[in-house]
């Protein structure tokens, strides 16, 4: 009899039957509040009627219109939809179906476009698990170990993480871009550069707000020198960080903008954005896919983005968020093995340290468990895996959000007794 897997390595032992809102319900009956979100995608919640509607009507109209071979209704319908949300300069759009995918088309989008070869990326990132994608990618050694080489032309330089350092975010800021100049004067030549990609909040890496003055010094470089700034809003687009776009904190605005997760609230679908110039220079056929641009997953989109505007869900994000943190914080008032309370809009992290500031894995690992237990699902990051994050789905209420603080008050005074 054939069986999963092993390499499957699963969070939680639920059995998920079926999802409604933020709750997922198991094979056994028994009722979750889910602040995983299948890891930040189901912006809209599980199952929102009206993205279930809109996928049902197109499953029964036209499931697979492959667009490279004919165009289909909702990928025209979905771009002009999209092009009411991304920055006005950022007017040319290009679909896929994972955030990996997404990422390694910017890759390949942004080399056309300079004829440069290197990419930046900052320490602690996470841009995916394919070997482009993961050769961008530094937020734990789990994802690059045993598996190269990798692709060459990456370098790395520091992210302004201050809470690691042990510094003020000025410091950080000051320090990695610092460090940013001397990597493009020692390691990386400008005139070989061809983007720096950033996480609007360092996710996977550990739910880091990437700092306003980090994204704007990266956008004056990027002018400075002639390379590409790439927004991977993979995890924080669609409102998840309590505005549209996660850059959108800073000033700054980036020449290529990747985005999948949210954007069809549970739908494999993924895409890039940049302006048609940078678009152009790209060679016509090199980038598509069999199942990119899905006229399922498209329809399920418009749908999602239907839902976020009218339901204001940007708005929510960000009170729901606000709401989160504090509650959070009072808890971590409580408990000197929290090192650190985090994040932005509904991505919201809490660091486990040993009372001499070493990442605590395994008290992490305690607190999910007990939270686990208590019907509370929720998902580590960073590179120890000793913080835990909350990225529940952009519908949740005040209530919702105050159970889940309950229940991880007690999961977390069960986990260091
Ligand atoms: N970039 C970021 C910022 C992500 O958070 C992720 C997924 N966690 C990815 C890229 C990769 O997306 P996918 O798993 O859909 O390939």
């Amino acid at each position: 009899m054939a069986q999963l897997s092993p390499v499957l390595k699963q969070a939680t032992p639920v059995l998920a039957a079926r999802g409604e809102g933020v709750y997922l319900y198991g094979e056994d009956g028994r009722r979750h509040l889910d602040f995983t979100a299948g890891i930040g995608v189901t912006s809209t919640g599980h199952c929102h009627p009206r993205v279930v509607e809109a996928a049902q009507r197109q499953v029964a109209t036209l499931v697979h219109g492959q667009y490279t071979t004919v165009m289909h209704r909702p990928l025209l319908d979905l771009t002009d939809r999209l092009g009411e949300v991304l920055p006005p300069a950022l007017d040319s759009l290009f679909f896929l179906n994972s955030g990996s995918e997404a990422v390694e088309a910017a890759v390949r989008l942004v080399r056309h476009a300079t004829g440069r070869q290197n990419i930046l990326v900052c320490h602690g990132s996470f841009h995916g698990r394919t070997m482009g994608a993961a050769a961008l990618t530094t937020a734990g050694t789990k994802f690059r170990a045993g598996i190269g080489p990798l692709m060459p032309g990456v370098a790395v330089t520091p992210f302004p993480f201050a809470y690691r350092y042990g510094w003020t975010e000025d410091e950080a800021v000051a320090f990695a871009l610092r460090e940013l100049d001397y990597v493009l004067a020692t390691t990386s030549p400008p005139a070989d550069t061809a983007a720096v990609f950033v996480e609007p909040v360092l996710g996977e890496g550990g739910y880091v707000p990437t700092p306003a003055a980090f994204m704007e010094g990266l956008r004056e470089r990027a002018d400075r020198h002639g390379f590409l700034l790439v927004a991977d809003e993979v995890q924080t687009g669609f409102g998840r960080t309590g505005r549209f776009w996660g850059h959108q904190h800073s000033a700054a605005v980036p020449d290529v903008i990747v985005t999948a997760k949210g954007l069809a609230s549970g739908f494999p679908l993924s895409a890039i954005a940049a302006p048609r110039a940078l678009m152009e220079k790209a060679w016509p056929g090199s980038q598509g896919g069999t199942y990119g641009g899905n006229a399922v997953a498209c329809a399920a989109a418009i749908a999602t983005l239907d839902v976020i505007r009218d339901e204001k869900l940007v708005d929510n994000a960000a009170r729901m968020g606000d709401r989160l943190l504090a509650g959070l914080r009072t808890i971590a008032e409580r408990h000197p093995e929290i090192g650190d309370v985090r994040g932005r809009g509904l991505m919201a992290a809490t660091e486990f340290t040993t009372v001499t500031g070493t990442p605590d894995t395994a008290l992490a690992q305690r607190a999910l468990t007990e939270s686990a237990e208590r019907g509370l699902l929720l998902l580590p990051c960073g590179a120890h895996s000793n913080t835990v994050r909350m990225i529940p789905a952009l519908v949740v209420n005040e209530s919702q959000i105050d159970d889940a603080l309950s229940v991880w008050g007690e999961a977390v005074e069960a986990a260091v007794k």
